[in-house]
């Protein structure tokens, strides 16, 4: 059993040895078994989410809402969660309920967590190797002085003032990696969009902000070109990649791209060329697929038609066009991964499994991504709803590895083996 975690208005995380943890599936409150809670992955942050209170299981079983410090009556508690690192997949949402109506959960990935014999546990598993997006490698005291040399060997690159603000002001890995000049960069290039996903990180749509902003210039080919070929001919397990936190959809962006990923690779042979992308542009995307492209990741809710409109609410494509895509990259050996955005009691339903599954056998495609959706649960009941009936993430993670093993789960892209 795990026992419920807060804050107290000093900021300490504190136990409650009354009330045993709760986390959430959908609109369910749920006793977390072991099999979905790990000790707290090394890398996580423990947060509190401003604005709600935490809820927990009472000795009678009564779901109990703490609306104030059991050891300081009057004063606040807060929810408790953590901020998983790459390499962790979420199974249980924090159990919590907003203070007021107009409360919001921030666009992040809260998960669940508890105490146990004096140590803090998540609700989490592992679904790939930590080390390169280790929180340790990145934010480092060298980060400064690698920006400020890139900045002053490419004065005049506007990608690269884009990507400095992105590790310096948010933190990004994919941007701060190009500085460190090792494993996968973002080269962010588009700021249009044709879609308009709820969960949209770069972009306010609805009530909720985004954490980031995208860029408002379009690049010239020489700015992406440049920066590419420095990084794939001299970073270790170089990726670089198009389709970033601070952008739109980089396939809008094909006509600029396709030639700048042929000049590109007119310089060098090394590395891996990848896009992140909705997927949905395919007359765009296969122009890309001609000019070299090594990799594609299309991200995606769900393949239930109905699902996929609600969420990503795409304003002149449709799903059938993604399967389109997939198809036409894996006709060309390009490597295919689906950034699949988990959220618990949504993808773990039956209906979503078995539609995915049947997705990926139709696209016998490389790689699903499990990635935790940020996103405040209540955005998506209101605009798709939560049946009843779910698995549990680690369930459907089973069906998954048992029913398609053909298909690699793991977190993030990994570098194309030539
Ligand atoms: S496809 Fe990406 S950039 Fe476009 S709305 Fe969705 S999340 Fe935002």
């Amino acid at each position: 059993m795990y026992y419920m975690m807060y804050s107290n208005e000093n900021g300490e995380w504190m136990e409650n040895p009354h009330y045993t943890m709760l986390g959430r599936s959908g609109n369910s409150w749920v006793i977390p078994e072991r099999s979905e809670m790990m000790l707290l992955p090394k890398g996580s942050s423990l947060v509190t989410i401003p604005g709600f209170f935490p809820v927990g299981l009472g000795t009678d079983n009564q779901v109990i809402c703490l609306n104030s410090d059991p050891y300081s009556p009057g004063k606040r508690a807060d929810v408790v969660a953590a901020l998983l690192p790459q390499g962790f997949t979420r199974t249980l949402l924090p159990a919590c309920i907003p203070r007021s109506q107009a409360q919001h959960v921030p666009l992040l990935g809260y998960t669940a967590v508890g105490f146990k014999s004096g140590k803090v546990y998540a609700a989490a598993v592992q679904n790939d190797r930590h080390h390169s997006w280790h929180p340790r490698y990145y934010n480092t005291e060298k980060l400064s002085s690698r920006i400020y040399r890139m900045l002053r060997r490419f004065p005049r690159n506007r990608i690269l003032r884009q990507l400095a603000k992105c590790s310096l002001q948010y933190g990004c890995f994919t941007a701060q990696n190009l500085f460190y000049q090792r494993w996968e960069a973002g080269i962010p290039t588009t700021p249009v969009c044709n879609a308009d996903c709820l969960g949209c990180i770069s972009e306010k749509h609805g009530e909720v902000d985004s954490p980031q902003h995208r860029l408002d210039f379009i690049p010239t080919s020489e700015e992406i070109v440049e920066l590419a070929v420095d990084h794939l001919q001299n970073a270790p397990q170089a990726i670089i990649s198009f389709g970033q936190g601070c952008e739109g959809e980089p396939s809008l962006n094909a006509a600029l791209l396709a030639p700048a990923i042929g000049e590109i690779r007119s310089r060098t042979e090394k590395g891996t060329i990848n896009i992140n992308t909705h997927g949905g542009n395919y007359q765009q995307l296969i122009k890309m697929f001609a000019a070299g492209l090594d990799a594609i990741r299309v991200t995606l809710f769900s393949v239930v038609e109905e699902h996929y409109q609600l969420y990503h609410r795409p304003s002149n494509y449709n799903l059938s066009q993604v399967g389109n895509t997939v198809k036409a990259a894996l006709d060309r050996n390009i490597q295919v991964s689906l950034n699949l955005l988990v959220l618990p009691g949504f993808t773990d339903h039956p209906r979503q499994i078995e539609a995915l599954l049947n997705f990926v056998r139709e696209n016998p495609l490389h790689m699903i991504q499990l990635r935790n959706l940020n996103i405040d649960p209540a955005v998506i009941d209101r605009n798709l709803g939560f049946e009843s009936g779910a698995v549990g993430i680690t369930t459907m993670l089973g069906i998954l590895q048992k029913e398609a093993p053909q298909v690699k789960l793991g977190s993030y892209t990994h570098g194309v083996k030539r």
